[in-house]
């Protein structure tokens, strides 16, 4: 079956308890017959749950900045990888 463009957005949306009452509904019909999207977002909250785990392991803003800094630094790589090609 084709899935909506949206379910992801979703899943993303329920998971930061942001998520209309509506389209709550709709996505839980949606995971119940899609065992592909049902897959997706169980693996998102056990990542989600892993980072929740992780950030009462580290009681402080730190990881919140750590993982910040290292994202610029990815990039820079990535770019760089792309001009040695
Ligand atoms: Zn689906």
């Amino acid at each position: 079956m084709k899935c909506p463009d949206h379910i992801v957005q979703w899943m993303h949306d329920y998971l930061d308890g942001d998520i209309a009452p509506n389209d709550e509904q709709a996505l839980r019909e949606h995971l119940q017959q899609c065992p592909s999207c049902s897959h997706h977002f169980n693996s998102l909250k056990k990542t989600v749950a892993f980072i929740q785990h992780c950030s009462h392991l580290v009681p402080s803003a730190d990881f919140t900045a750590n993982v910040m800094a290292r994202l610029p630094k990815e990039k820079r790589r990535i770019r760089l990888g792309r001009w040695l090609k």
